[in-house]
């Protein structure tokens, strides 16, 4: 496979490229750096010399993606490239739908432009926004009603991308909707580099690295069983698995969608635990108000993944997933640098 990677340097994309180098496929890898590491493209390139392209471009830059997709003889895109920040995108949402939506319409005029039909697509479960809580766990057909423009821009992208494969020249499309990705690659080759961090799991290992005083816990009165919010949290290696699975389901004509998740919940107290018993250090904790938009449980339901592409998580121990983001922080607690 010859595939262009748009956001290889960022954290998931990252991921997905390693796995297609180190399944011997060619990989060219668009990102502008924004918020992507020029240390993950090294690390990229020492795995895969020069099966490995770097283009330093923006998503807005059609002519240079047309170009990649041209030079790269590029068959397949994955795209990852995006604003992923819940809080930043209320107080930014024209840069969330630039990025995100008028982005992703960018690249398509790249595809159409170099006749490239295949793409996979980044989506995520905020998409559909609070659900009932009745409702979950979250099947492909709750409705998407985001509640903030993060998840309205990934939402009208798969739109975007559903009107693309009705076109003429039609396109061959997967949207892969993300629960809470987490972990890193088990060789410890690459990792999570969030500035800011806002993540859980990163955030419970800056407290035990010593980076951070506390945790501070969002809030503990909502209706779970702990009081605290409950989130579905799947392994990058098992995230870019679905990707793999994804290819061979591409069929001209079709936006297909799946939900990537493994289907239960963990509560923010069971990953403080969690990451307690991974590390070995008592990562204080203080407890905390609610945070904006943070609904009470989310967790998918991977039946219709499992059943069409025979996709399954095979991290299901929240352990073992923090140890890999463990191993990787520890050995770089200054991340890329
Ligand atoms: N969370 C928390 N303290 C933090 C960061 C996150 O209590 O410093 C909670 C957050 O409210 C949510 C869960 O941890 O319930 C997972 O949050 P994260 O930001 O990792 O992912 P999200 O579910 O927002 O995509």
């Amino acid at each position: 496979m010859r595939a262009l990677v748009t956001g290889g340097a960022g954290y998931i994309g990252s991921h997905a490229s390693l796995r297609l180098l180190d399944e011997g496929h060619e990989v060219t890898v668009v990102d502008n750096l924004y918020r992507g590491h020029r240390g993950a493209i090294e690390a990229l390139r020492r795995a895969g010399g020069d099966r490995l392209k770097f283009v330093e471009a923006d998503l807005a830059d059609t002519d240079a993606l047309a170009r990649a997709l041209a030079d790269g003889r590029v068959d397949t895109v994955l795209h990852f490239a995006a604003l992923t920040y819940v809080g930043e995108s209320v107080e930014r949402p024209d840069d969330y739908f630039r990025v995100n939506h008028a982005g992703g319409i960018s690249l398509l005029a790249a595809m159409r432009a170099t006749g490239v039909q295949r793409i996979v697509f980044s989506s995520t479960a905020a998409t559909y926004g609070e659900p009932a809580q009745d409702a979950m766990p979250i099947v492909e057909s709750t409705p998407q009603r985001p509640i903030n423009p993060y998840g309205a821009s990934k939402l009208a992208f798969e739109q975007s991308l559903r009107d693309a494969c009705a076109a003429t020249a039609p396109l061959a499309a997967v949207a892969l909707r993300y629960f809470n990705v987490a972990g890193a690659d088990a060789r410890g080759r690459i990792g999570e580099d969030h500035r800011p961090e806002t993540h859980l799991i990163p955030i419970c290992l800056e407290v035990a690295l010593g980076k951070r005083p506390h945790l501070t816990v969002f809030g503990d009165d909502y209706a779970t069983a702990d009081g605290t919010c409950v989130r579905d949290y799947v392994h990058i290696e098992d995230l870019v698995d679905a990707h793999l699975c994804a290819f061979g389901a591409l069929e001209t004509g079709k936006l297909k969608c799946w939900n990537v998740g493994i289907g239960r919940g963990y509560s923010v107290c069971e990953v403080l635990e969690s990451c307690r018993r991974v590390t070995g250090h008592a990562i204080p904790s203080v407890m905390g108000a609610r945070r904006a938009g943070d609904p009470p449980a989310l967790y998918a339901n991977p039946a219709a993944i499992a059943r069409d592409i025979g996709w399954k998580a095979k991290w299901t121990e929240l352990d073992a997933i923090v140890a890999t983001a463990w191993d990787w922080i520890r050995a770089h607690p200054r991340g890329y640098g």
